[in-house]
């Protein structure tokens, strides 16, 4: 036999003998397993019922005529009247020719005679049966490809499903491979090697179907296999000598094959949902730095789920209203007291099934499909419409910050939209302060520049956000244009710890002084913070030590109290 043959053979379909004497189902049994995997029943009531639990897996049935408590007649008839049962296949098992018209009558498939004879017969006969039966659905002209004789995508489908259906207590792998660089294999040495590569890989998946592991493979599409298999170990292993293998087939260095695995996978989604996953993982590792095995990570992927529901969410969520704006204070410490000088608007999504989002989890992800300005627009009108809200009702409010994302300054709109939204709340450009990330000084500075120039002639004032995250250099930094150094966090963070944190904090207010900018320290949570950074020079103080960010409702006390 050859591999190929051999592989194959390995998963065996399911045959049931149904016969009342023990010997003729012992020696029945004997022939027919060396190719089959079979149950047995004594009568046809015991058979009845077996069949319909293995309905799905069941290829054939080979079925006594005589037998007690229900007959070989009666059970023929049961199948034939079912609808999903009278597809199984039945051949009966007699001695009597009288029987056979009847049988047919009844809708048997075929006939074996008893005593059997040659064990070869009576598997020739079942095989054909069995393919016969399968023809319905599988024309077997088209099933594999030319190239490689794998099986192609649809009968690979159909034939992992069998496999489910019959074994469904192996615990199975979804495998995707992948030529690396394929492209250009074909391209530096023609098609015809191309091809070569892509049949040494499909001997190499038969191998390893034959001697580790039982399944079946296709080839997907051009240079991608899915191999359907029993649960493996060490694909690392095994990728390694498939990639020395293709090496050797092909006397050229530097053929790699990349594998996505999705292990033991779940049986309650579909064939095609595991593969889709095993082939995430795979794009995955051509990602990490081509990583040779990558595995799914079902973590990644419900995270990737869920971006896409907020998504998918965002649009109705700002229609309804989900999207909350909280107001967290800024305390100016250069006095003896600090002073309520502004606050800074952080947007909230209060979604129906999770509940309330930070905008930690959602920001990052509009800002790469444009989604972000909806939610900049929504949250710089809210906050307009809250500033006008305070002074008309306490007589009373602080200018807003509001964040700007990069994509709002390549808008050519932004500027006139920013004015508008003042004059409609008949707001001054002093009560709004605009707060730019220092990656989007870093991306365009020209065009970031000019744009924030003419913000500030009309008489916006802008805070560089994050201020030292890593992308401006400081040469850089005294060309731009702007009012205020926010500082990232993390600087603050270890001040009162470590020295040379601290150190670096005083160097910064040298550099804000040379610039002639005002400071902010965000992320202040100790008191032993606010001092260091109040003798440090620093101007104003954002930070849970003073206040969380809060809903308008109880910001507005704090204004009312101060
Ligand atoms: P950010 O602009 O740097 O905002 C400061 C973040 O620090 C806020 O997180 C705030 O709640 C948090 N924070 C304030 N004080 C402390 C503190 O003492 N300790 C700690 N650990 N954190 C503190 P939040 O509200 O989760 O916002 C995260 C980021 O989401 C913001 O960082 C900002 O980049 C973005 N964001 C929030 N609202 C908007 C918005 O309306 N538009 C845009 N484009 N981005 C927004
Ligand atoms: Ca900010
Ligand atoms: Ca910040």
């Amino acid at each position: 036999m050859d591999r190929k043959a051999k592989y194959e053979s390995k998963i065996k379909k399911h045959v049931m003998v149904v016969d009342d004497e023990s010997i003729n189902r012992q020696m029945l049994g004997y022939i027919v397993s060396q190719d089959y995997e079979v149950t047995y029943a004594e009568n046809g009531k015991e058979a009845l019922e077996l069949i319909k639990a293995q309905k799905k897996m069941l290829s054939l049935i080979l079925l006594d005529i005589l037998m007690p408590v229900m007959d070989g007649f009666e059970l023929l008839k049961e199948l034939k009247s079912d609808e999903e049962l009278k597809k199984i296949p039945v051949i009966v098992l007699t001695s009597e020719e009288s029987a056979e018209v009847k049988s047919l009558e009844l809708g048997a498939a075929d006939f074996i005679k008893k005593p059997y004879d040659m064990p070869e017969v009576i598997l020739a006969r079942i095989n054909r049966i069995i393919e016969l039966a399968e023809g319905r659905d599988i024309i077997k002209a088209t099933e594999r490809d030319n190239l490689t004789g794998l099986y192609n995508r649809e009968f690979f489908y159909e034939y992992a499903h069998h496999l489910d259906q019959y074994y469904g207590d192996w615990s199975m792998d979804a495998v995707v491979m992948n030529v690396e660089h394929f492209q250009l294999i074909n391209e530096l040495h023609g098609r015809q090697f191309g091809d070569q590569v892509l049949k040494s890989v499909a001997d190499m998946i038969r191998m390893i179907l034959s001697s580790d592991t039982d399944g079946y493979a296709c080839r997907y599409e051009a240079d991608v296999f899915y191999i359907y298999c029993r649960h493996l170990g060490d694909y690392e292993k095994l990728q390694g000598q498939l990639s020395k293998w293709i090496n050797e087939l092909s006397n050229e260095q530097g053929i790699r094959v990349r594998m996505g695995v999705y292990p033991q996978v779940d049986r309650s989604i579909s064939i095609e949902q595991r593969f889709d996953r095993a082939r995430l993982a795979c794009n995955n590792g051509r990602n990490k730095y081509m990583q040779p095995v990558t595995y799914y990570d079902a973590k990644a992927h419900e995270n990737s789920l869920f971006s896409q529901k907020l998504i998918g969410d965002i649009g109705d969520a700002i229609e309804n209203k989900q999207l909350k704006v909280y107001y967290q204070p800024k305390y100016n410490i250069k006095g003896d007291k600090p002073v309520l000088t502004s606050c800074e608007a952080l947007v909230r999504w209060d979604h129906p099934e999770y509940g309330l989002i930070s905008p930690g989890q959602f920001i990052p992800l509009f800002e790469h499909n444009g989604l972000i300005q909806l939610v900049d627009h929504f949250v710089w009108e809210e906050a307009a419409k809250q500033v006008r809200k305070w002074k008309d009702e306490i007589g009373r409010a602080v200018p807003v910050s509001v964040n700007v994302s990069r994509l709002d300054l390549y808008d050519p709109d932004f500027e006139t939209g920013m004015v508008t939204l003042l004059v409609s709340n008949n707001l001054d450009s002093s009560d709004y302060l605009l707060e730019i990330t220092e990656s989007a000084y870093a991306e365009d500075t020209t065009q970031v520049v000019e744009v924030v120039n003419r913000l500030r002639d009309q008489g916006f004032k802008i805070e560089m956000d994050d201020f030292g995250s890593g992308y401006s250099s400081l040469n850089m930094v005294s060309e731009l244009p702007l009012d205020v150094l926010k500082l990232d966090m993390r600087f603050i963070k270890n001040i009162h710890t470590d020295k040379k944190a601290y150190r670096l904090i005083e160097l910064i207010m040298e550099i804000a002084d040379f610039l002639q900018v005002a400071v902010v320290a965000e992320g202040v949570e100790f008191e032993e913070q606010y001092k260091l950074l109040k003798e440090a020079g620093c101007d104003v103080i954002q930070g849970f030590y003073f206040s969380k960010p809060l809903p308008a409702s109880e910001f507005e006390k704090l204004l009312i109290e101060e």
